[in-house]
């Protein structure tokens, strides 16, 4: 395994500072119970009992903060959650109707075969019914259908961040699979996610696998229709039987070069990619004690308006004042104490932004950079301030700061995006899994696959039984 960066993971590494260890941007992930794909995937090598997870609060893993300060707890399960909605707004109306879809929807996704065929549209479009009528549907088109109110409109999509792209634009399918997934159990790794990459890493090792860090892939040497050698930054050259591409495929075909792909590949190829966003990293002191401002084994979304798609446009413009926080707090979700210094905490606090302008001060220069990054970090402390911890900079220890070219620099996502291709209808039923034109080479990565650390793991499982089959 060829690895750019100086740590495993990608955007699940974890980075140490005077003793606080943060992972890079996964928060939350889910399908580690009983039955779930990543506790399959661990069994399957024997590991599930060596990683392990803790299960987020059963009556809110995820805490939506309204405009008028309404918290609306999002517990596991559909009745909960439109229970707590119309609890919290009794006016609300549209909700009989959306849950209806959804349950149709993920029962319609769970019979769904592995692979879909062009012409499995024909065969099998009368078992799929609600499928084939929102396949190029946005979670507005659904919204709008049901006529859901606006309350309950942003209380479903608080999380936007989950996605990073608004309601008008995000497949309701995505939006679908992934609150039916985190509504099924949402998992923090009992030793973090620094322990769950590492020890994936040594598992290979210990299997006769190497892992080479710092070996950047700047060129993939192609003849025929097979991959004959790839080179690194280093210089060295490796070879293999077979290829399996994490890398992002779009950057990958720009190395091989645009020519060997067809029309088709290259449609598929030239995706856009989702959104990227600003994460402030505090390490705070032993002074502050989460649950003393209602924080605690779940994460924290805040609306600052109405409307996911208004709030979308304000991020645009860079006004985290009129947009949305997400504030995840690492350590209150295992009893594992040593991502800190004794009695220390972890809080990180996300928003969208775009990357354009943070391009544009990187390449204006180092000061330009830095001052635009820490005054956007320090308004989006300024709000916790505000809205929930008071004293909160008298409890900071550490203070990182990550930005869309962050992402770039770090994980080499271009773009800084998060989640590979945006999550839009038209990259939702016709997109690229692990196939390429090359007989030994395959994607295998969020945009070939599904997002997210579920996602990838799918995706992975997915590539090693094609490989299994075309070995036996
Ligand atoms: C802000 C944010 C929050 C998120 N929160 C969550 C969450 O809570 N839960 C969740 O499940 N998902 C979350 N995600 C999404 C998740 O992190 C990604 O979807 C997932 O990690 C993608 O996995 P990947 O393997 O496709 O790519 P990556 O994780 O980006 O891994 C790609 C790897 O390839 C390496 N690489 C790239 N190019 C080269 C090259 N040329 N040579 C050698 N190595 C190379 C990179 O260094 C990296 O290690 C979040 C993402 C972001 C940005």
């Amino acid at each position: 395994m060829l690895e750019a960066h100086d740590v495993p993971g990608g955007y699940a590494h974890t980075f140490s500072m005077h003793g606080y260890e943060f992972c890079a941007q996964v928060h939350y992930i889910w399908d580690c119970g009983e039955g779930g794909k990543i506790n399959e995937f661990l069994k399957q090598i024997g590991l599930q009992d060596d990683i392990t997870f803790e299960l987020f609060d059963e009556d809110g893993y995820d805490h939506m903060i309204m405009p008028d300060a309404t918290r609306v707890k999002i517990p596991y399960g559909w009745e909960g959650l439109q229970r707590n909605i119309e609890a919290a707004y009794p006016q609300t109306t549209g909700l009989d109707d959306f849950f209806k879809v959804v349950r149709a929807i993920r029962k319609e996704m769970a019979n769904l075969p592995k692979q879909v065929h062009w012409w499995d549209y024909i065969v099998k479009a009368p078992f799929f019914p609600t499928l084939m009528k929102y396949r190029n549907a946005t979670v507005q088109d659904l919204f709008d259908d049901c006529d859901v109110s606006i309350e309950a409109r942003t209380i479903l999509t608080a999380q936007a961040g989950d996605h990073l792209l608004p309601p008008n634009e995000l497949s309701v399918l995505y939006f679908i699979g992934l609150l039916g997934g985190y509504g099924a159990g949402a998992y923090y790794p009992t030793r973090h996610f620094k322990y769950y990459m590492q020890r994936l890493v040594s598992f290979v090792e210990e299997h006769s696998g190497a892992v080479y860090f710092e070996e950047e892939v700047v060129s993939i040497d192609v003849r025929d229709d097979a991959v004959t050698e790839v080179r690194t930054r280093s210089g060295k050259t490796f070879t293999a039987k077979n290829y399996i591409c994490n890398m992002d495929p779009q950057t990958a075909a720009g190395l091989i070069g645009w020519e060997h792909f067809s029309r088709r590949e290259r449609r598929l190829l030239e995706y856009d990619y989702s959104d990227t966003g600003v994460m402030v990293y505090l390490g705070l002191k032993s002074s502050y004690q989460p649950e003393k401002y209602g924080f605690g084994n779940h994460n924290t979304w805040h609306c600052f308006d109405w409307d996911m798609n208004t709030m979308w446009e304000a991020g645009r413009k860079l006004e985290v004042e009129k947009t949305w926080l997400f504030i995840s707090t690492p350590t209150t979700h295992s009893p594992d104490t040593t991502s800190t210094p004794p009695g220390g905490h972890i809080m990180e606090i996300g928003t969208f932004t775009p990357y354009a302008p943070f391009k544009a001060a990187l390449d204006k220069g180092h000061h330009d950079y830095m001052t635009l990054k820490m005054e956007f970090a320090e308004r989006m402390i300024d709000l916790v301030v505000k809205h929930h911890v008071p004293d909160l900079r008298d409890h900071i220890e550490v203070r990182v700061v990550g930005s869309p070219t962050t992402n770039e620099d770090f994980c080499l996502a271009p773009f800084g995006n998060a989640y590979g291709s945006a999550m839009r209808p038209e990259h939702t039923t016709t997109r690229l899994d692990a196939r390429t034109p090359f007989k030994n080479l395959y994607w295998c990565n969020a945009s070939a696959g599904s997002p997210g650390i579920y996602g990838t793991v799918l995706t992975g499982m997915n590539l090693f039984e094609r490989l299994q089959e075309n070995a036996g």
